[in-house]
């Protein structure tokens, strides 16, 4: 063993030992995140922020290309605003932040205690610091929609949002987070529904084809649909320890917020009628998803298309002349890389050893490594390594083509070793014995028939802690429609995907 190899085996705890701390020592090590000093709040550092960057520039994309386009809206939501859907009061009232007065004042003591509020700046309207911005959105819209001709209006906004959390689990669960919230309103029923699908398709294609990571698309029972949604659906992908985790939610939100704030608009024929409104979001969890899908024990696995640094190029040399000769022949390489519009970086530091260099590179989850000494440089070829295991020369003209090859090839594995690992792990037609003996076993995805009974998925929750992801789209189902549900045998009114989720 290496001496890299032997600090490895110590930084990283195995996944198999404690995958929770797994997960915090590969964020650790790639310098992704880290806590902050209020707590529940996270600092995204550099190499996390970048892969936030990148998800943000492809979804962006997707968005815009299909008329989407980008606004802001305040921070700050008056509080009488949150109380106008109710059942919206009622999902957020738990986690919200509220501001309740403008200024400080100087006590005259020392240390901490040298502030304090001043009562007479208290606001005469507390505002709730946005968890999510439907209200204050819909109540822009009302003033800005009169007829049919400004249907549908399809905005969205990249912000953050805050919900209070005393847990904090660094990109998947904290108090504050970013993200992306879509909003608009349509004409009727139909444009309604026909966006918030559009919407989830664009979130998996964006979770399949950049992050590599498969999702079960469907339907949120009425238990887990958002609050003043109508319908939720959602994308729902399997995690290395068989827990499921949310992508995204797109929920086609009806007229409930229409009519909290009186959005209307006049319609060809002359009447009067109220909008129907979706919304739709994915965040940072992403982020926390794309780890616990493809990351392994010696650090983050990042998909090429999404990695801050796709090829790291790193020369080794005896001899100062060697050096100088490979310094030379790298830098051409790295700018030959770059003009095909790769990601990446030359490793000349000199107080580092190889071995050093290849596992940090490793643990940043960098997909691609191209070693050069000189026996390459004089066979006029490069070594390429790959993060997720192989290595082989490539001729050192030309390069680019091997690399991208690469990459695209590494995308797709990884894609189709997260699907293989799902499919695995998902047990179909399951009996209540199968389903209990499973979950509290390995885990993982169960399709069984559901009733349709709120009591009914409380009491499973209760018992095993396990969820309805979705009501699967028809491509995922089960070719046998389950007759009874599963767990108290009364018909089936619909196959579910049951899990244990973060
Ligand atoms: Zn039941």
């Amino acid at each position: 063993m290496t001496q890299a190899q032997n600090a490895k085996a110590q930084r990283i705890t195995p996944r198999a030992k404690d995958f929770s701390e797994w997960y915090g020592d590969v964020i650790t090590q790639a310098q992704m995140a880290d806590y902050s000093p209020v707590r529940g709040c996270m600092v995204i550092r550099p190499h996390g922020y970048r892969i936030w960057e990148l998800m943000q520039r492809a979804l962006d994309d997707m968005f815009r290309a299909s008329g989407h386009r980008n606004a802001y809206f305040p921070l700050f939501i008056p509080m009488s605003f949150l109380a106008k859907e109710a059942e919206h009061v009622e999902g957020f009232a738990k986690e919200v932040a509220i501001v309740t007065h403008t200024r400080l004042r100087a006590t005259g003591k020392e240390g901490a205690g040298a502030v304090a509020v001043d009562p007479a700046s208290a606001l005469e309207e507390p505002l709730v610091v946005r968890p999510t911005s439907e209200t204050i959105i819909y109540a822009m819209f009302a003033k800005w929609i009169q007829s049919y001709r400004d249907l549908p209006l399809l905005l969205n906004q990249w912000c953050n949002v805050v919900r209070w959390e005393m847990r904090t689990r660094l990109f998947l669960r904290t108090t504050e987070f970013l993200w992306q919230e879509g909003h608009t309103a349509h004409a009727d029923e139909a444009g309604a529904e026909q966006e918030a699908r559009l919407i989830l398709g664009i979130y998996r294609r964006f979770a399949e084809e950049w992050m590599a990571m498969p999702v079960l698309t469907g339907l949120k029972t009425d238990s887990e649909k958002f609050a003043g949604a109508l319908r939720t659906y959602a994308i729902e992908a399997l995690m290395q320890d068989n827990k499921a985790i949310q992508g995204g939610t797109s929920h086609n939100l009806g007229q409930n917020f229409s009519k909290a704030f009186d959005v209307k608009y006049q319609t060809a024929a002359g009447g009067l009628e109220h909008v129907w409104n979706t919304s739709w979001g994915v965040s940072t969890r992403l982020i926390g998803g794309l780890i616990m899908t493809h990351s392994d024990d010696n650090g983050l696995v990042a998909p090429p298309k999404l990695a801050p640094v796709q090829v790291a190029i790193v020369p080794i040399w005896k001899t100062d002349e060697e050096r100088t000769q490979l310094s030379a022949v790298g830098r051409e390489l790295k700018s030959d890389l770059e003009q095909t519009g790769l990601r990446v970086e030359f490793d000349e530091r000199e107080n580092l050893k190889p071995g050093a260099k290849y596992f940090e590179w490793e643990g940043l989850g960098v997909p691609v490594r191209l070693e050069i000494g000189p026996r390459d440089l004089a066979s006029g070829q490069v070594v390429l390594a790959r993060r997720t295991g192989g290595k082989a020369p490539v001729p050192l003209q030309g390069a680019a083509t091997a690399v991208t090859k690469a990459l695209d090839e590494i995308q797709a594995a990884l894609f189709a070793a997260a699907r293989e690992r799902r499919e695995k792990n998902s047990l179909r037609g399951a009996t209540k014995a199968q389903f209990l003996e499973f979950i509290k076993g390995s885990g993982g995805f169960v399709y069984g028939g559901f009733c349709g009974d709120p009591a009914c998925e409380t009491e499973i929750k209760q018992q095993t802690n396990a969820t309805i992801r979705v009501l699967p789209d028809p491509e995922f189902r089960s070719k046998e429609v389950p007759k009874s549900c599963m767990w108290c045998g009364a018909p089936s009114i619909a196959e579910a995907v049951w899990a244990q989720a973060y």
